[in-house]
């Protein structure tokens, strides 16, 4: 059951050279949760201790999970990731228990970063979600609030979790000493995205005629997982026209495609 509900990455190659347009919110992860690895002593020597854990908050597909696994690369730590999700939904019962291996299997890995994606499948306020009045849910919660709570000495392990739903998470796992730092991660701005489609673009043979700025500009609203689905399909569209050089009107064209399907998801879930 572990093995399906845990991601273990002893060596996450996630660099923070391959994030782009969130720099504030990177240098406050490293601040929070590198530093603190890296450098414990100047958190003893100042005499504070650093933030518990980490809540990185905003919309899907931001790079919440990109900063989590950067993280653990820059400080050699394993990467372990726990969906919130997966928890509730898949493992009726086993909650609680899974919470438990989670921290087991951190403290055999130290130095190690557990990441708890969708927290707010276990961490619901009790009037936002159908799940939450579950006792289960209640249990698996409580039983994440007491690992915390009494991991005094946490040694070489930060915790991170994130949501795209902040609004429906009870408060009580951000009291201090829990997830006492809040890191808002957005979508990114047209200056962010442009930095994002070069990133994304840095291995594809790209034609001269394309213009970033404006691919930036007209991909509004868009996230950084959307600006790499639309190089893929970019690279996709010149494949097709039997090119191996990627052009502006590839861009355009799977910028197109690629809002024409989210519409039609939405209508979809409509
Ligand atoms: P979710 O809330 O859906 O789990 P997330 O915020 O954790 O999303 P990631 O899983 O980190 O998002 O991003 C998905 C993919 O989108 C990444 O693997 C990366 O390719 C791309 N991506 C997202 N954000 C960025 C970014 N800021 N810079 C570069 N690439 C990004």
């Amino acid at each position: 059951v572990r093995a399906r509900v845990m991601q273990v990455d002893q060596s996450p190659d996630v660099t923070y050279q391959d994030i782009g347009g969130i720099e504030e919110q990177m240098e406050e992860v490293r601040e929070t949760v590198e530093m603190p690895l890296k450098n414990p002593e100047m958190f003893e020597d100042v005499g504070i201790d650093p933030p518990s854990g980490v809540l990185l908050h905003g919309p899907p597909g931001t790079g919440k999970t990109m900063l989590a696994k950067a993280v653990a690369n820059q400080t050699d730590a394993t990467f372990i990731k726990m969906a919130g999700s997966e928890l509730v939904h898949k493992f009726i019962g086993e909650g609680a228990k899974l919470v438990r291996d989670l921290f087991d299997l951190a403290r055999q890995e130290e130095p190690a970063v557990v990441f708890i994606d969708e927290i707010d499948a276990i961490a619901a306020k009790r009037t936002e979600s159908k799940t939450s009045g579950d006792a289960e849910v209640q249990r698996t919660m409580m039983q994440l609030l007491s690992e915390m709570d009494g991991f005094e000495d946490r040694g070489e392990i930060r915790i991170i979790a994130a949501t795209n739903r902040f609004d429906m998470l009870d408060r009580a796992i951000l009291r201090p000493g829990r997830f006492d730092r809040l890191i808002e991660v957005p979508k990114p701005n047209a200056e962010g995205r442009e930095q994002i489609f070069q990133i994304h673009t840095r291995d594809m043979n790209v034609s001269d005629d394309v213009d970033w700025a404006a691919l930036a500009e007209m991909a509004s609203e868009a996230s950084g997982a959307d600006v790499k689905a639309i190089c893929t399909e970019a690279g996709m569209f010149a494949i097709r026209d039997d090119r191996t050089e990627v052009r502006m009107e590839d861009f355009e064209e799977a910028w197109e495609k690629i809002q024409k399907e989210a519409d039609e998801d939405e209508d979809v879930s409509k």
